[in-house]
């Protein structure tokens, strides 16, 4: 499908932002070019899921008298999926449910001590250091020399402003988003902060579910790189259908795509 072609640019649009913010509106036309790339965090610039298995492991082993580890995998994400509505993406809400999961196992039983080994696998979450990904740098690196990025990702927001100033990636970020979750309102409004329509923008991330078919839906291009490990939560069908829907094996792959789609 050819890129949608918005030529109309009102009189009051030119006098409101200028003549060079019109030509460069008119450029952007003529050029297809994208004024946004989001880039989501987690899985897609640095590991993440990779430190809630080797945790879960960990749960496990510590309940591992009281319950089989795959009745208790199941228990914990239905507590986690109960909870995402009051405590949101992240580690702190994935202590609570693991608790919770405890007491329910332990039919309220459950020790003191291994109350506190739970905390203490979190709070080690909580300080794992950063390992970027393959290529993580170089994209990031090449494409915030043409493009504006937007770094759109949930979680709380303590560990992802820690993560991010750690990756040493911040300073190629146009601007930062964290999000209670990723909706398609939300990327309509993220975009359109740091300028652009959705239509002029693309959202890459190892989620489907919540990088991709959301930023579709609000008419970007979306782009799903599959990671290692992803949350149950997370999965959703390709939508193979779409003609602004890719998919890469990995992120090096990603300044070529912004290339092709933006000069075909
Ligand atoms: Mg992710």
């Amino acid at each position: 499908m050819p890129f949608p072609l918005r030529i109309y640019i009102s009189h009051e649009v030119i006098q409101k932002r200028g003549r060079k913010a019109y030509a460069s509106a008119v450029l952007n036309v003529m050029t297809q070019k994208l004024q946004i790339i989001g880039l989501d965090a987690d899985d897609t610039l640095w590991q993440n899921e990779e430190f809630y298995r080797v945790t879960q492991a960990r749960f496990a082993e510590l309940l591992s008298d009281c319950c089989p580890e795959d009745d208790l995998q199941a228990r914990l994400l239905e507590a986690e999926r109960r909870n995402i509505g009051h405590y949101g993406f992240g580690i702190k809400g994935f202590m609570l449910s693991m608790i919770e999961t405890a007491l329910e196992v332990t039919e309220g039983k459950v020790s003191g001590a291994v109350i506190a080994e739970i905390l203490a696998a979190g709070q080690d979450m909580l300080q794992h250091p950063i390992t970027l990904l393959p290529h993580a740098e170089r994209v990031v690196r090449d494409l915030s020399q043409a493009h504006k990025l937007v770094l759109i990702t949930k979680g709380d927001l303590l560990d992802q402003e820690r993560k991010l100033a750690q990756s040493g990636l911040g300073d190629y970020f146009h601007g930062v988003e964290i999000v209670s979750d990723k909706r398609p309102e939300i990327y309509t409004r993220a975009f359109q902060r740091h300028g652009a329509a959705a239509d002029h923008a693309l959202m890459a991330g190892n989620s489907m579910k919540s990088d991709v078919i959301p930023a579709l839906e609000v008419g970007a291009f979306g782009v799903y790189i599959p990671s290692a490990y992803i949350w149950a939560l997370e999965a959703a069908e390709a939508p193979e259908t779409h003609s602004r829907y890719h998919r890469l094996p990995d992120l090096g792959g990603l300044p070529e795509l912004v290339a092709m789609i933006e000069n075909r």
